[in-house]
Parts: C-alpha cells; structure tokens; sequence
C-alpha cells in the first residue's frame, strides 16, 4: 500500500469536488476528504447514493457537504457551465477535483465491441473529464495550490484482451492527465494533475468484471485512500504529471 500518514486536518478548509461519489472508491475518498476537514461537493448520477453520503457526512461531524447531480454520460457544455456557475455563487475558489466516476462496458473483444456502447464508455471516462476541467478551470484558478487527480488503471498502461473501450479510455485518461501536467507547468503553477491507479479493489465495478473472485481477499476503498489524501493535500505540492499505484 502507498505509505503515507496524512496529518488529521491535512484538507482543513479545503474544497473538493469529487466525480462518482455515491458510491465505491469515489464514496470512500469523499468521506476521508470530509474526515480531513474539506467541504466535498459530492457529484454523481444517482441522488439517493449522493445524499447518504452527504448524510454520512454530517454524522460524522465533518464540513457540510454540497450534492451536484449530474449523470456524465452526455451532459452538454451548457450543464456543465450552469455547474460551474452554482460552484462559482456558493465558493470562492476550488482546491481539487477526483475524476474517479468510470464505466466499465463490456469485457469483449474489439472486433465484436458494440460501438454505442464504446461511445458511452468514452463520453463517461474521457469526455466528462475535459468539460468538467475546463468548466470549473476558472475557480481552480482562484486556488493557491489546486490538486486534479484523474483515476486510471492497469490496463491504462497495458491494453490487455477484452478490456474493450475501458482500456483505451485510461489510456486516454493518462494522456490527458500528462496533456494537463505539462500545459499547466508554465500557465498555472499553481495547478498540479496526476493519476491514480487504484489497483483491484472491492466494489461493484470490480465484482463485475471479475464475477468468480471473492471480494473479501481484496483491499477495500478505504484501505487505499493515502494516495488519495497525498495527492490532494501540500505534501505533494512538487508532484505533477505522475501516475502513481495506490497499493
Ligand atoms: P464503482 O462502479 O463502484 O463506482 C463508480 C462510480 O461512478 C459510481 O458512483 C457511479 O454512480 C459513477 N458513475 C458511473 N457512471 C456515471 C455517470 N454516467 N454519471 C455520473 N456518475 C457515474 O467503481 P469503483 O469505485 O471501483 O471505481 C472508481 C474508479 O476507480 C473508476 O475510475 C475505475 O475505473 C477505477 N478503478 C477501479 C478499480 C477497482 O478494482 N475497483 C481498479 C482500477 C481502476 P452510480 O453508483 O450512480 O452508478
């Protein structure tokens, strides 16, 4: 597991939105980031989910959480936009985003992939990432020291068979975590991106890609969040463009 203890107020004051955060590793780095005393802007496509762990939230005495509800798969630049504007009436600034929300479409070789389905899986993994970024660039800009993780995998690094559209949609989202990383170095310093590989880890996505496992030999969610608060907070202020094993 990547070794790293994060002080208890790490995110103190902190506000970070979070794609995906209903549930799995988007649920689990919401309430870490909440525990280490950020206001998280919960962002998902199912409000039922978002609001227990708003509630969760509140319980357990962290900053009050905001719930967003956007499903990703096809959202125009316009609500992306009005997004941007609700953010820009309730904070002043925002210090981090984890691009975590994915699908996994079908574990079928290319030459039979259903092509609506890869388009799905890309507009989810890829497409949502750059208009969310570029929405919300204006209020990353007002952050001293903005952190943008991206969630990648293993087979973001090797396209292994029938991990269809899922793998070339890590792939991409590596280039585009790199694209960031180095465009920013020189136009805004002060805005750093790297990627997480989360490793296998017990949730849904998962269990679905690997029916005949059994989960309980897995790591769950929480136990990999130190990449996770690494990354988001000031102990890795010099790390940008890095894509990092979270186990
Ligand atoms: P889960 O399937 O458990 O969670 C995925 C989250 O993404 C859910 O909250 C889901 O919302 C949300 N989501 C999916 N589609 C949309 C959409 N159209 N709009 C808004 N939200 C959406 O997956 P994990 O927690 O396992 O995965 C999290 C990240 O980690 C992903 O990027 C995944 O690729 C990556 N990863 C995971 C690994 C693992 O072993 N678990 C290994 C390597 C990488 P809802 O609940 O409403 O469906």
């Amino acid at each position: 597991m990547f070794d790293y203890q994060a002080p208890s107020q790490l995110l103190s004051g902190k506000i970070i939105l979070v794609t995906g955060a209903g549930d799995g590793i988007g649920k689990a780095a919401s309430l870490t980031y909440a525990k280490h005393g950020a206001t998280v802007i919960l962002l998902g496509r199912t409000i039922k989910k978002l609001e227990a762990v708003y509630d969760e939230i509140e319980r357990n005495g962290n900053p009050q959480a905001a719930i967003v509800p956007l499903n990703l798969d096809g959202a125009s630049e316009h609500e992306y936009l009005e997004l941007a504007n609700t953010l820009k009436s309730e904070f002043s600034q925002l210090d981090g985003i984890l691009h975590n929300a994915s699908l996994l479409g079908d574990r079928t070789e290319l030459k039979h992939y259903d092509p609506t389905l890869f388009d799905q899986v890309m507009r989810v993994n890829v497409m949502s990432q750059l208009m969310l970024t570029q929405a919300l660039f204006p209020l990353l800009e007002q952050s001293p020291a903005a952190s943008i993780i991206f969630t990648s995998s293993g087979v973001g690094r090797t396209a292994k068979p029938k991990w269809g559209a899922y793998a070339v949609s890590k792939f991409a989202t590596e280039a585009m975590m790199e694209l960031f990383a180095n465009e920013l170095t020189d136009s805004n310093p002060n805005i750093r991106a790297n990627a997480i590989n989360p490793g296998a880890t017990r949730t849904a996505m998962r269990a679905s890609a690997y029916p005949n496992e059994d989960p309980q030999t897995l790591p769950t969610a929480d136990d990999i969040m130190p990449l996770y608060l690494y990354l988001m907070g000031k102990d890795s202020l010099t790390i940008n463009g890095q894509s990092i094993n979270a186990q």
